[in-house]
């Protein structure tokens, strides 16, 4: 606390991302970085851009990127809003659509930043119990709302919402932006981005910080009606009107331009989830089906922060969440084979 703070500022409680600690050898399966770099290509289109033209300022709408992403998912670039991550996309989504008389809705358990964006813009909000197994409870929703987001698949379960039930909810809410986070959805989802053109209200937020290997350039997206993609540039021209700097720029085009080296790192990801899944099965640990690039999982007979603790002074580390209905939970991020194989090595000592 500070006599020199506005007064919203002591009411808020950040948001505490996954640790970076700079260990050498450390086996970090915390914050779902893509084991894998970017694609050559994208170094190079960097490389490119390196030079005397970074002392102007980037095209403010990110025209070039818009294009590519609208060419990509078949939409136009007016239909594509551009921002520094995917948090900085949803901090402007909170604020363009989510502050209304009626509450905003979200799973009980679901990504931990939007509360924090709720306590930052004063949104009132209310929580939606998922079920027993996690899945999505489309029933709730039909109370009076002021807009809905979830992650689809969610974080940090990994559960996956179908498109016929997400259209079922787009429907029922025709009043309300519904705003779809795909993180995550690269890695065996259907995106929502193909339901774009038939409902104005739905939003799909993607980041380029996990399937895409750039968490390091912070380049996120929203995909929606030109209603909605207005909102977000009226809100984005009010704070910051450069998000994305040249490099970070070129580096996102030169990523969809080179969809095999994408889809090889996903296909990648993907097989070592199934792989992992398998042998903490093996183990006695119960793993909730994952669609994304990190698993949910708890064993029966061992406590979730002892085994975090073990990992860790074994140099692997992997993300625990103190919070009701979780907290016997771990969520391992997929590494590489040699990660999973030193992590398997580890566990195996402990159980
Ligand atoms: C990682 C993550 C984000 C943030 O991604 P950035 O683009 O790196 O800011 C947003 N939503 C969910 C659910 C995430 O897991």
């Amino acid at each position: 606390m500070s006599r020199y703070w506005s007064p919203i500022i002591s009411q808020l409680s950040p948001y505490i991302p996954g640790e970076q600690p700079k260990v050498d050898n450390l086996v970090k399966l915390n914050t779902n970085e893509n084991p894998y770099g970017p694609s050559p290509r994208v170094i190079e289109a960097i490389r490119g851009r390196a030079d005397d033209n970074l002392r102007l300022y980037p095209e403010p709408t990110s025209k070039g990127l818009r294009e590519t992403v609208a060419d990509y998912y078949g939409l136009t670039p007016e239909q594509v809003f551009i921002g520094n991550g995917s948090d900085e996309v949803l901090a402007h989504t909170f604020f363009a659509f989510f502050q209304q008389s009626r509450p905003l809705l979200f799973p009980d358990i679901t990504y931990s930043f939007y509360p924090v964006y709720c306590s930052l813009y004063g949104i009132d909000y209310r929580t939606v119990p998922l079920e027993e197994d996690f899945s999505v409870n489309l029933g709730p929703y039909t109370q009076t709302n002021g807009g809905i987001i979830f992650p689809n698949p969610n974080a940090p379960t990994g559960c996956l919402l179908s498109l016929d039930k997400i259209e079922q909810l787009l429907t029922q809410n025709s009043d309300s932006v519904v705003v779809i986070d795909e993180a995550y959805i690269d890695f065996g989802g259907d995106s929502a981005v193909k339901l774009v053109d038939n409902y104005p209200n739905l939003l799909v937020i993607q980041t380029l910080s996990k399937s895409r290997s750039l968490a390091g350039l912070r380049i996120g997206l929203a995909m929606g009606s030109r209603d909605l993609i207005d909102g977000l540039v009226r809100v984005k021209d009010s704070f910051n009107s450069y998000p994305i700097d040249r490099l970070a720029e070129a580096a996102a085009v030169a990523s969809f331009e080179d969809d095999s080296y994408f889809k090889k790192v996903c296909q990648q990801v993907i097989e070592s989830r199934e792989q992992l899944n398998a042998e903490l099965q093996a183990l006695g640990f119960q793993v909730l089906p994952s669609a994304a690039n990190f698993v949910f999982a708890h064993h029966p007979k061992l406590d979730a922060l002892t085994i975090a603790a073990k990992l860790r002074s074994e140099g692997v580390i992997v993300r625990h969440f103190k919070q009701p209905r979780v907290d016997h939970y771990l969520r391992i991020t997929i590494g590489t084979p040699k990660h999973i194989e030193r992590l398997m090595e580890v566990l195996k000592r402990i159980i």
